[in-house]
């Protein structure tokens, strides 16, 4: 698996490009901004895009999705229950001070236990309401990752009082389906460094004391 991951935007969005070496296909996840970086990853691996990957609506991760797909003409993907978020996206660049990037067109959702197919690389939708209503992350069980969007975070989790956010379902989610998956799994989140899902089980303060 070729994986790069940049941090993207003055939120330092991480973005993964993701690619399959024997086919040259790949899947970008959210790319928030500075697409020609990206498209230089592209390019530097010799890559096509065969899918854009939102793990959710936030501005810092959908930003660039627009100019992605007219540069590669790769679908963007989405949860559904997101879609609301979408259509917030010049209320959030005013939150945030960042510019809007105009209207973004999805092409397909994305749900629970839906796979996303580059070449041989396999990756599993996890559907993981509470960062927002259709935060979804990306596991790819041959390779042992999990790209987690900004539901868990190396020692923290996703911010729950953005509109959609619930900490109960955050919880839930994490519980449920994230901490399901084995100890090796390395966690790429949203923002921030890397970890792995035994590290986040073992120590993560708000993981802790629930469900042992
Ligand atoms: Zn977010």
């Amino acid at each position: 698996m070729i994986h790069e991951i940049i941090s993207v935007g003055p939120l330092q969005c991480n973005c993964s490009v993701i690619g399959d070496e024997a086919s040259q296909q790949a899947i970008v996840i959210d790319p928030g901004d500075e697409v020609q970086q990206i498209l230089d990853l592209i390019e530097k691996h010799n890559l096509q895009v065969k899918q854009i990957v939102i793990t959710h609506a936030h501005i810092d991760h959908v930003g660039g999705a627009m100019k992605l797909r007219a540069a590669t003409g790769a679908p963007i993907l989405l949860n559904q229950n997101d879609y609301t978020l979408l259509k917030m996206l010049d209320m959030q660049a005013a939150w945030v001070g960042m510019r809007s990037p105009g209207k973004v067109e999805i092409d397909q959702s994305l749900g629970q236990a839906d796979t996303v197919r580059a070449g041989s690389l396999v990756a599993q939708v996890l559907h993981t309401p509470g960062h927002t209503e259709g935060s979804i992350c990306l596991y790819f069980p041959a390779d042992n990752k999990l790209i987690a969007g900004d539901t868990l975070f190396a020692g923290s989790i996703g911010r729950t009082d953005l509109p959609g956010g619930s900490y109960e379902k955050i919880i839930d989610s994490i519980h449920d389906r994230i901490l399901a998956l084995p100890d090796e799994t390395i966690v790429v989140p949203g923002h921030g460094p890397l970890t792995t899902i035994g590290e986040e089980r073992e120590s993560n303060p708000f993981l802790l004391g629930r469900r042992p």
